[in-house]
């Protein structure tokens, strides 16, 4: 009989896979549980409606994964995982056929914004000369002084600055208001607020360097591309087990759980109860309402340039989404919510196959709403591109309510795995030094509940790897991640008994 794996990883999306693949280069036996029937998470892809054609089913476009250190040294183009940026990152269309466009170049998004141009340099031009501190200091543990203080401080005064109510003042045109604070929804939370002020600092300015790309013939790309290289270390996957109960797992040195507090909560008896009653007290925030629809063409936006944008915000003005957001983070639905539409095929026209394409979109609701998203989602698509839906050939939609279902760490639909407040953004899950570990000793918690926090950068697997590596192996040093690199020989393993 094969004897217990050294580490066991349940859940594998993003971050489960990154733990995987750092655990298994650092020459230790891995074993992944996942309750669905295909591994990914948050990467997975389908083909909906009976066309070959592939949706993401969550996560679509790729700017952390492009910035993220850890997919970074993995080297996913090396491994043939090709990220195709739009020339417009991301658009926002307003009434009367106006729209805003965040270009990849920043002299051109800058040129559109008239009178507002300078002030949009002067917001990103020092984010992204210091953009590998910026990066460095968000996709980090969010525990230690940041290591570059310039970009620290720049970072932090427009925090400020686009993270209160004094942001109104920060631009004179509407179109510019509009422009980041759709990015500043990103944080889904109450708007303004200073959680929101960094998401929109940290993705709007890596618009204007890696770009918003999507991959290549879809998200599942990556997780194939991870899963592969875990094999490839002797990493073995269990699909279709959900784990309900730590103690199924056998006697592993280290269990790295992709889940929310809840969900840990849920399979550990073991936990004392002043740690579950602060697992408890962890807020999620609110939910995803998601739309696929198969249509027969581009989408038809009133500005035929916001049909170069892979990414649109549809949220109004900068008044209506600080409306909006704040109403629906506080429960109350509403019947014109901020939506986000990515039409993949803008920037990988291999997913429009005989003239069909999927569009993908979604809509923040309150947690738990049970609305349909489809009908949410179209009214709004209409009103910025009248005529969208002639062109639908088929559509689903999956409610917040119903998001648990396909996977249990989207808690109510919330797709943040726990609430972009400030204090969670940087004391997720709990307030401890290591936010990794947890009191059971060799159990860790890897998922987006834990820093940086929501999006696929797969930094918080690989930290929390890191962690165990450090913790349970004695292993200080990282194990290398690139395709051409050889892992270290296997540390000495425990005994049976
Ligand atoms: C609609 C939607 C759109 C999104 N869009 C983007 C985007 O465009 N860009 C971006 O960067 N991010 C996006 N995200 C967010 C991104 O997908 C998540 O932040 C990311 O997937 C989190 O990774 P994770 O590994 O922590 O968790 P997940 O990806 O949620 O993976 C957790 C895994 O654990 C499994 N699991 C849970 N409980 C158990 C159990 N008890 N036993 C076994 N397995 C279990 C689940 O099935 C799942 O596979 C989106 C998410 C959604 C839902």
């Amino acid at each position: 009989m094969a004897s217990d794996p050294d580490v066991v990883i349940v859940g594998t999306g993003p971050n489960g896979l990154a733990a995987g693949v750092t655990m298994a280069r650092a020459g230790l036996r891995v074993d992944l549980y996942e309750q669905a029937r295909s591994i990914g998470g948050g990467l997975r892809g389908e083909s909906l409606f009976d066309s070959d054609i592939t949706h993401d089913i969550c996560a679509a476009v790729h700017p952390m994964a492009v910035a993220s250190p850890f997919l970074r040294a993995f080297d996913l183009a090396a491994r043939g995982v090709e990220a195709l940026a739009p020339d417009v990152s991301y658009a926002h269309p307003l009434d009367g056929g106006r729209a805003a466009l965040a270009h990849r170049g920043l002299e051109e998004t800058c040129a559109g914004l008239g009178p507002d141009g300078p002030r949009w340099r002067r917001l990103m031009e020092p984010l992204l000369e210091h953009s590998a501190g910026v990066v460095g200091m968000v996709l980090s543990p969010q525990r230690a002084v940041p290591g570059d203080l310039a970009a620290a401080s720049a970072f932090a005064r427009r925090a400020l600055a686009h993270g209160t109510r004094l942001a109104a003042a920060g631009f004179r045109t509407e179109e510019a208001r509009a422009l980041l604070t759709g990015v500043a929804a990103h944080a889904v939370g109450p708007l303004p607020s200073l959680a929101s002020g960094a998401v929109a600092l940290l993705l709007g300015h890596l618009a204007h360097s890696g770009g918003w790309p999507v991959l290549r013939g879809g998200s599942a790309r990556m997780a194939e591309a991870l899963a592969d290289d875990i094999r490839a270390h002797g990493g073995v996957f269990h699909t279709g087990r959900r784990i309900t109960d730590l103690r199924e797992l056998g006697r592993p040195r280290a269990v790295l759980l992709d889940l929310t507090p809840k969900g840990l909560a849920g399979v550990a008896p073991g936990l004392p109860a002043g740690y579950r009653r602060r697992l408890a007290r962890f807020r999620y925030g609110p939910g995803a309402a998601k739309a696929d629809f198969l249509v027969s063409g581009p989408v038809p936006w009133a500005d035929p340039a916001v049909g170069r944008a892979g990414t649109v915000h549809l949220g109004g003005t900068q008044a209506e989404m600080w409306r909006q957001e704040t109403r629906t983070a506080r429960g109350t639905a509403t019947d014109e919510p901020f939506v986000l539409v990515v039409d993949p095929a803008v920037a990988d026209p291999g997913r429009a196959v005989s003239g069909k394409r999927p569009v993908w979109a979604y809509a923040h609701v309150p947690n738990g709403d049970r609305r349909d998203a489809v009908e949410l989602v179209r009214a709004r698509i209409e009103r910025y591109a009248p005529g969208f839906s002639d062109t639908v050939l088929a559509q689903r939609g999956i409610s917040a309510h119903e998001y648990e279902n396909h996977n249990p760490n989207y808690v109510g639909g919330d797709i943040g795995a726990g609430a972009m407040t400030l204090v969670q953004s940087v004391l997720r899950p709990t307030a401890r030094l290591d936010p990794y570990t947890t009191p059971l000793r060799g159990v860790y918690l890897c998922s987006a509940s834990t820093p940086p926090g929501p999006g696929v950068h797969g930094m918080s697997g690989h930290l929390a790897a890191r962690s165990a590596l450090r913790r349970e192996f004695g292993i200080r040093k990282a194990p290398p991640l690139g395709p051409e690199s050889t892992p270290p020989a296997a540390p000495k393993r425990r005994s049976a008994n």
